[in-house]
């Protein structure tokens, strides 16, 4: 048995952002509070390093905006242009990442996948289009296929339709990240900080 607390599984994720107070809290490198990681290297002021352009990221150091920097920077110029209420949404900027990874072809990232634990100690490579999408679920409910219809629309205005694609693909990304991401607490008081969806979790038999 699964004890809450226990770890079942350690993985890096896929994707992943800050969500809610967390996206101003936290760096956006490291997902650690800003102020029990900001000391000398800090940048300005030791209050973090804010990307400059979008004003949206702040990071704990230079290390942090480099490590952050490829996936930021297919975002950044969208995120500058975008209304306030589009970029503050957890699900958009959730979106934009994995849309934009995906659309990606330079580094293979189309493909990009990961080794995950299968069996009695084997390994086998697994990809963002091998997670279950549970699409017709997703559009036989008729409330959830308009939010999705929507989303959709924000979207393909937010990045443009050669990155989002049609609604038909769209339901079958938004699918496999709802059914394989997870909130992560960071501390004893459970308030979700962060949204990651992780190829290896979806490995665990989940019935629900
Ligand atoms: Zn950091
Ligand atoms: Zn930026």
């Amino acid at each position: 048995m699964v004890m809450p607390g226990n770890v079942v599984l350690e993985a890096a994720p896929f994707v992943a952002v800050l969500v809610g107070d967390a996206a101003d809290t936290h760096c956006h490198g490291c997902f650690r509070p800003m102020e029990d990681v900001v000391g000398d290297s800090g940048g300005e002021g030791g209050g973090g390093i804010t990307c400059g352009r979008c004003n949206l990221p702040r990071y704990c150091s230079p290390a942090c905006v480099d490590s952050d920097a490829r996936t930021h920077t297919r975002e950044c110029a969208a995120m500058a242009a975008a209304p306030e209420q589009v970029r503050r949404s957890n699900m958009v900027r959730m979106l934009a990442r994995l849309l934009l990874k995906l659309a990606d072809k330079s580094g293979g990232e189309k493909e990009a996948g990961e080794e995950v634990p299968r069996g009695r100690g084997g390994k086998s490579r697994r990809t963002f289009w091998d997670l279950m999408s549970h699409e017709s679920e997703f559009s036989s409910s008729e409330r959830l296929f308009k939010t999705i219809t929507g989303l959709h629309w924000t979207m393909t205005n937010f990045l443009g339709p050669s990155v989002v694609g049609s609604l038909d693909a769209f339901v079958g990304v938004y699918g496999r990240l709802m059914i394989n991401s997870f909130e992560v607490s960071g501390d004893q008081r459970q308030v979700a900080k962060a949204w990651g969806l992780y190829l290896a979790a979806s490995v665990i038999d989940h019935s629900w």
